[in-house]
């Protein structure tokens, strides 16, 4: 039984990770960190804490889903005390990007800003056909809830890097929004438009456009067991692994390796 320590626990992923991992036999919450813990904690469930530090024991494998500093603060401790880490909040700056990655090199930590198995399909696909529809025009639309501090979405800007990268253009390609007489489109433009309302999930789609045809490649995340069971697959690998910085890809490789 792995247990888990789950930080951001009273949040949306929070409580969709104690929930996907009610549902397996292998993977347990065993304590829930948050810094404002919801009333009422049932009797015979998980501890609940405000101090990560203060509720990890030997053997847990830390899962945070929080804030930037509760990132940040989930690493050091995680590295204090030799445990492995699998983070998914996004919107992290470099400087505490680098501090979780700084971990990496005393523990195990999975980081990705997505943990649906759909998005990496859908990255991989996006991989596949910007070679070649080289000169098609690269759009990106997400859609998230309402409640989403960020934007766009971390995974949004993941797929325009790629599309970037494939291109040899800069961030200074990426357009957030378009408005007013900007004139015709430029080539070396990559378009961002984050949508907010309502419940999404998660939505992302990739418009390449040609002349005269286009494709759309496009993820939904109809609810967060989508992220949470990618988390729980990330919880059975990094237990086998050495400290290191690793990703869902690596993830999924290792399982298919091993079926
Ligand atoms: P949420 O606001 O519903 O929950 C966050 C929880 O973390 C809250 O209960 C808050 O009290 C707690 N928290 C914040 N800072 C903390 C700290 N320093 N210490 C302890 N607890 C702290 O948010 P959410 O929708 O659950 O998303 C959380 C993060 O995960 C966001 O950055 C979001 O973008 C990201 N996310 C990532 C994925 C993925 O697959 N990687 C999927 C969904 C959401």
């Amino acid at each position: 039984m792995i247990p888990l320590v789950v930080v951001g626990a009273a949040g949306r992923m929070g409580r969709a990770i104690a929930e996907a991992a009610a549902g397996v036999e292998d993977v347990t919450v065993r304590a829930c960190v948050d810094r404002s813990p919801p009333p009422g904690i049932e009797p015979g469930g998980p501890v609940w804490g405000t101090d990560l530090a203060a509720v990890v024991r030997p053997g847990d494998v830390v899962v945070e889903f929080s804030s930037a500093p509760g990132a940040v603060a989930a690493a050091r401790v995680c590295a204090e005390r030799g445990l492995p880490l699998v983070s998914g909040t996004t919107a992290l700056d470099s400087g505490q990007e680098a501090a979780v990655r700084e971990a990496a090199a005393r523990v195990p930590v999975v980081r990705a800003a997505n943990f649906s198995l759909g998005v990496l399909a859908l990255k991989q696909a996006l991989d596949a056909v910007l070679g070649p529809l080289a000169g098609w025009d690269v759009e990106i639309i997400e859609r998230h809830h309402r409640g989403k501090a960020d934007a766009p979405s971390g995974t949004a800007l993941d797929l325009a890097r790629r599309a970037r990268e494939a291109r040899g253009w800069g961030e200074e390609t990426l357009r957030h929004g378009r408005h007013g007489r900007g004139g015709p489109r430029n080539d070396a433009e990559i378009g961002m438009h984050a949508l907010r309302g309502g419940t999404w999930i998660g939505d992302h789609t990739v418009v390449l456009a040609g002349r005269g045809e286009w494709i759309e490649l496009r993820h939904v995340a109809q609810d967060r067991g989508a992220f949470a069971h990618g988390v729980l697959s990330a919880a059975r690998f990094i237990v086998h692994v050495a400290p290191g910085f690793y990703t869902l890809n690596d993830v999924v490789r290792a399982a298919a390796t091993t079926v």
